[in-house]
């Protein structure tokens, strides 16, 4: 008899055929029916067979059938028919379990289609095995609520999207579909321990503002400085392009070859770009304005206090001739409706690793999701483990001598302790080996979700 190079213990190997591309292993189950399973009766009579063939996992680079001559069966008991037991099989799915949760794992990492080829397995049934692999993940994996949390839009499949992330640990731990009021504030209702969150830092997006106000009635909203100061940024860019129209043409190009001049900060300029900047301040006193009311609106971020902010931004706003007003009109609207949100910022602000975080993952975004819906994508990147902060790495490929020391919470932030994350408290029966391994380590390790720096590396190489 061939050996069981199923390496499955529940089924007999009666016979392996092999071609270029396939193994055809034929196998019958170890353990015969031997009872009614409606009725529990051993009055059992055969009732003919059916060949079904099941998948299984790939072997030396081959696709694997396994082909059973499923018994039927007829209870004379209670007169009814049914199939012999095959375990570890999924009958719903014609394949192994063991193929089944692989397909699942493997699918955060690769296509549909290489997954098809490789298994022989179709494509529709693998988007479904993806699809309850991921809803099962949704109910395992559980993330912590940040205290403070950040919600931004991030362009993904040409949409803007809802990225929901851990501003302390650096983190995503959510990306939604879309940045309706209804789909945030759905997500902020379903949280677990929502009432944990106190800060939520956001862009001027009123929808989101009005979820966080509806369900998290507690929680500080906060507009980060980065999103304010653009809009100084775009009021000298509109100012430029409308100054430029009156403009002779040689001096038109030369503007626009000094354009990044004007966008950049004062204290940033070299020499040379100081003096161009003085020219066209001196020939075109608008363009001098429009340049020094950007600096000065950067200027009110060097505040100390939400109260010496406000002042030194009406003493800006007062400072605005007429002629510049109307291209820094969106940005005195967004200050006027935003106010108290944006003056929180002086009280509680956003870290600047976080602020640069998204930025580079908003640079790299765009690389992630070709051939992907933005469902895959979203488990891809919420799911696959290497990305977790906080959870262990597959190990190294060795046989356990000794128990491996417990490591203590690593890389928490500094601040950490007094939001009570990590009393990492020893295991009092340290006597037993049990209380070292991994396993239970995991149990009380906490996830944050995903590292967004490592998910950026991850994309850059092209890992994910
Ligand atoms: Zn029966």
């Amino acid at each position: 008899m061939p050996a069981n190079i199923l390496n499955l213990q529940q089924y007999r190997v009666l016979r392996v055929e092999e071609t270029d591309h396939d193994y055809h292993v034929t196998a019958e189950p170890v353990d015969a029916t031997s009872s009614c399973p409606h009725c529990q009766s051993d009055r059992l009579t055969s009732w003919g067979t059916r060949e079904q063939v099941f998948k299984d996992m790939p072997m030396h680079g081959k696709r694997v059938g396994i082909h059973i001559d499923t018994k039927r069966l007829r209870c004379q008991a209670c007169g009814k028919t049914f199939s012999q037991a095959l375990p570890v099989l999924a009958e719903n799915r014609m394949m192994t379990d063991r193929l089944a949760k692989w397909i699942g794992q493997q699918a955060l990492k690769r296509t549909f289609t290489s997954l098809a080829d490789e298994t022989g397995v179709v494509e529709g049934t693998i988007r479904n095995i993806f699809r309850d692999y991921v809803n099962a993940l949704e109910r395992t994996v559980r993330f912590e609520t940040p205290k403070w949390m950040g919600i931004d839009e991030i362009h993904i499949i040409n949409k803007p999207r809802c990225v929901i992330s851990n501003i302390q640990n650096d983190t995503i731990v959510d990306m939604l579909h879309n940045r309706n009021k209804d789909t945030v504030a759905k997500y902020l209702f379903k949280m677990q321990n929502r009432d944990k969150v106190q800060y939520v830092a956001m862009d001027m997006w009123t929808p989101c503002r009005d979820a966080v106000s509806a369900v998290l009635p507690d929680a500080t909203i906060v507009i980060d400085k980065s999103h304010v100061v653009r809009m100084a940024n775009d009021a000298m860019e509109k100012a430029r392009k409308g100054l430029r129209a009156e403009l002779p043409p040689k001096q038109k190009r030369g503007l626009m070859h000094d354009r990044f001049v004007l966008m950049k900060r004062e204290c940033a300029l070299n020499e040379q770009e100081r003096l161009n900047l003085d020219g066209w301040a001196k020939n075109y006193p608008a363009l001098g304005e429009a340049y020094r009311l950007k600096e000065d609106f950067y200027g009110i971020y060097e505040a100390g206090t939400p109260e010496d902010a406000m002042r030194r931004y009406e003493a800006w706003h007062g400072g605005i001739s007429t002629e510049i007003r109307p291209y820094f009109a969106d940005l005195i609207r967004a200050f006027t409706n935003w106010q108290a949100f944006i003056l929180n910022y002086f009280d509680h602000p956003v870290t600047n690793a976080y602020t640069e975080s998204l930025n580079n993952l908003i640079r790299v975004m765009n690389r992630l999701g070709r051939g992907y819906s933005f469902e895959a994508l979203r488990a891809k990147v919420l799911f696959t483990e290497a990305l977790h902060s906080h959870e262990h790495k597959r190990p190294r490929f060795e046989r356990k001598r000794e128990p491996e020391p417990v490591e203590m919470g690593h890389g928490l932030p500094d601040d950490a302790i007094g939001y009570g994350v990590p009393v990492m408290e020893k295991v009092p029966s340290m006597g037993s080996p049990e209380t070292y391994g991994p396993h239970k380590h995991e149990k009380r390790d906490k996830n944050y979700g995903v590292d967004i720096p490592t998910l950026i590396r991850m994309i850059e190489a092209g890992e994910i």
